[in-house]
């Protein structure tokens, strides 16, 4: 059985202060929770650390939104892994479409930091996804099949298995336009069936697939009910207290 994942995407919001009364909310609303899902918050670097010691006494995790492959050097601006273990960061997202479009990140860039995560033992959540054009074309099968393929080179089988793929088709982020749960469920079992196809079936049992993109209360339910569906990144939603937890008990 595969731990459903509920992630916030913070995105370049909030200062240290709107950081802290945010977690503060989240932590208090969810103190009776169950634990069926795992819950995680991915704020800014600079709210990162706050974050985390907040959480610290509880099943809350905490995750970057990027990070560098190298443990250390002269990288300007750049923070690394070995930072972010360090002040307790236990998830990066990686190869989010903002990081793609607007910092040119490629396949290729992306799976050096997917390596690195697994050498500084972080969890990566990796992000796949196609655009409008691409879905219009009827391309988004073969897309992502080709970003997934690219984005795992070199990542084994038990890495796999202890990563999680997120699948946010970019027409959906931020624009209020949710995928359906059966179109968000095709793209999802189609990366099962990719996972299977590079490694095993045990495998693509295994690794948990979230689904991405304009994810609220009101449709977070539906969405986390299909088979091949196993949690959401969660972005605009996860800014308010009462919009996230609606999505951890939907
Ligand atoms: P959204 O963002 O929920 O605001 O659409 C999702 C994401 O970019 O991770």
């Amino acid at each position: 059985m595969r731990r459903q994942i509920i992630a916030g995407n913070w995105k370049m919001h909030t200062t240290r202060a709107e950081a802290i009364v945010l977690t503060e909310a989240i932590k208090q609303a969810l103190a009776s929770y169950d634990g069926e899902r795992e819950v995680v918050l991915c704020p800014p670097f600079t709210s990162l650390s706050a974050v985390a010691d907040l959480v610290g006494d509880t099943a809350i995790g905490v995750g970057a939104q990027n990070m560098h492959y190298e443990s250390a050097g002269a990288f300007t601006g750049e923070v690394s892994p070995l930072m972010l273990t360090d002040i307790g960061c236990e998830y990066v997202i990686l190869g989010h479409s903002e990081r793609r479009q607007y910092f040119g990140e490629t396949d290729v860039l992306i799976n050096k930091k997917l390596q690195a995560a697994f050498a500084n033992a972080i969890m990566p959540i990796l992000c796949v996804g196609e655009s409008l054009a691409q879905r219009e074309a009827g391309e988004t099968l073969s897309f992502i099949k080709a970003q997934l393929t690219a984005g795992l080179t070199q990542i084994t089988a038990a890495q796999v298995s202890n990563m999680v793929i997120a699948y946010e088709p970019i027409w959906a982020i931020g624009t209020g336009k949710t995928a359906t749960a059966a179109q968000a469920e095709e793209v999802c079992k189609a990366i099962r069936q990719t996972v299977a196809a590079l490694y095993d079936t045990a495998t693509a049992e295994a690794v948990r697939i979230q689904y991405g993109g304009s994810v609220k209360g009101s449709n977070a339910a539906d969405i986390l009910s299909q088979a091949n569906i196993d949690g959401a990144l969660v972005g605009g939603a996860s800014l308010k207290s009462e919009d996230f937890v609606a999505i951890i008990n939907g």
